[in-house]
């Protein structure tokens, strides 16, 4: 008999961390990325790259590939993606699970300025002020707004057309603490910009409240209310194995 098919949608370490724990069930995985890093860290499974079409090309794609679940652990911040899972989901009558980080919370001694989009932030920035983006490379456009300001873009890959008034910082993460205090020390930052992805990259934070850089945090875009989320790797690994009807002494983690 053929193994149940998985569409894992990616982009994140946590997508990773998935696929490889999929690479041990008796399943057929393929990993779905968008294709805007040029060299993506490697997955388990079966590789594709590029948009679906939107969700009804998305919902063609797992009728033809006889999927069986989709999981959708793409980053907190691609809105678009999630959208459509949630409606391909629903189209070609495939179940969605999706993977996600919880939100960041204020620690003790830390003070963020909530914005609601990434244009409202970079709009209040202070005049003067010497900022870094850890928003990565779909950041530009709003960027060119403010040339008053000193910036400074962390991408993975070079962003094409960045305005005058912004250097490029490219670095891969994961960055510590001593890093992350590091890039800020070096380029005399006032300021910090960044998404509220969750997650490992929280040592910014920290950074930023060590050496009294002002956060300004961008709030989640809202996600679809009917999908069934998990937060935690164990819990997923036990729904997909239900999902799926697996036997659960072959998905067992060692
Ligand atoms: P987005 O705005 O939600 O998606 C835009 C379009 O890109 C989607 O409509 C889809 O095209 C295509 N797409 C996105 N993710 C895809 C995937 N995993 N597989 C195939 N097509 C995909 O997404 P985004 O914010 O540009 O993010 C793109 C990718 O980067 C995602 O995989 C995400 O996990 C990762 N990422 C994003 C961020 C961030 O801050 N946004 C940070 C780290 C990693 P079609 O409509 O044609 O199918």
């Amino acid at each position: 008999m053929s193994q149940p098919h998985v569409l894992l949608l990616g982009g994140t370490a946590e997508a990773r961390g998935l696929a490889r724990h999929l690479a041990r069930f008796p399943v057929e995985l393929t990993v779905s990325l968008a294709g805007a890093t040029q060299s993506p860290a490697g997955y388990a499974g079966t590789m594709r790259k590029g948009g679906f079409g939107g969700s009804a090309g998305l919902a063609r794609w797992i009728k033809a590939q006889s999927v069986s679940l989709l999981i959708d652990a793409t980053h907190p911040f691609a809105a678009a993606m999630s959208r459509n899972a949630a409606e391909a989901s629903r189209l070609a009558e495939c179940p969605l699970l999706r993977l996600a980080r919880p939100a960041w919370e204020p620690e003790p001694g830390e003070q963020w300025q909530q914005h609601p989009t990434l244009e409202a932030a970079i709009s209040a920035l202070p005049a003067g002020a010497r900022v870094f983006l850890a928003t990565g490379s779909g950041s530009s456009d709003a960027l060119a707004t403010r040339p008053d300001l000193t910036m400074f873009l962390r991408s993975i890959e070079p962003v094409a057309a960045l305005p005058e008034h912004v250097t490029p910082i490219l670095a891969r993460p994961p960055f510590s603490f001593e890093e992350e205090c590091g890039v800020m020390q070096r380029h005399a930052i006032t300021h910090m910009v960044v998404k509220n992805s969750g997650g490992a990259g929280r040592s910014k934070l920290l950074a930023a409240k060590a050496l009294g850089v002002q956060v300004l945090m961008i709030e989640r875009p809202p996600q679809p209310e009917v999908v069934e989320t998990l937060y935690d790797m164990t819990a997923m690994l036990e729904r997909i194995t239900a999902c799926l009807s697996l036997d659960s002494a072959s998905t067992r983690t060692p």
